[in-house]
């Protein structure tokens, strides 16, 4: 099953390296597909590739990423058991937000791992993913802050998804607060991920 879902996602990735379906692809250095795990359980979905993630053609590696890896350590998690990627796979130029046209553009890329991967877990990391996934269900997202940390049970492509938003771990870096908030979200996904569930998760909803 893994491997069947290895030869979507690669198929995934090759399509997104060659892409020029949005004006991001002019100043990209790398597109940055995603990585991880074939048959994750959870997947993190971030906002756009940065500096770091533009040289080196993958999601995350920067100073965020490595706040990233210490939250899913708190999670009980490695890189390697999940499955990381950004809702747009190009970087804007100065780390400036996507715009609504790139992420509608590339908004297809995103729908195609989260069906290739079918995980039970989505954790948003910022803004812009929360508004896209909740957006799939109809839900309006004005802030991050009055939805972080909440669950959401969404259907992506007939299948049942929960979707935990938090914050941007780039947002969190120098700000005590924040990080202790996005530490209660990845305590939150390590209960979520204990034992074999997803039997159990209705009762978080
Ligand atoms: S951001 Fe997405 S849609 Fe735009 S060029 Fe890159 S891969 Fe294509």
């Amino acid at each position: 099953m893994c491997e069947s879902r290895k030869a979507v996602l690669e198929a995934i990735a090759k399509e997104v390296m060659s892409c020029t379906k949005c004006q991001l692809h002019k100043t990209r250095t790398n597109a940055v597909p995603g990585e991880g795990n074939p048959c994750a359980r959870v997947m993190l979905i971030g906002e756009a590739p940065g500096y770091n993630e533009d040289i080196q053609g993958r999601p995350f590696v920067g100073s965020a990423g490595n706040l990233l890896n210490q939250m899913l350590k708190i999670a009980n998690m490695s890189r390697e058991e999940v499955f990381i990627t950004n809702v747009v796979k190009c970087r804007p130029p100065n780390n400036r937000d996507p715009n609504d046209e790139e992420i509608e553009a590339c908004k297809y890329f995103l729908l195609a791992q989260i069906k290739a991967i079918k995980p039970e877990i989505i954790m948003c990391l910022g803004r812009h993913s929360t508004k896209v996934l909740l957006g799939l269900s109809g839900l309006n997202v004005d802030s991050i802050m009055r939805v972080r940390g909440e669950l959401k049970k969404l259907l992506v492509d007939e299948n049942e998804v929960i979707c935990l938003p938090t914050l941007h771990p780039a947002a969190a870096l120098y700000n005590p607060r924040l990080k202790s908030l996005l530490e209660a979200d990845f305590r939150l996904l390590s209960t979520l991920t204990t034992g074999t569930r997803i039997s159990g998760l209705d009762r978080w909803l």
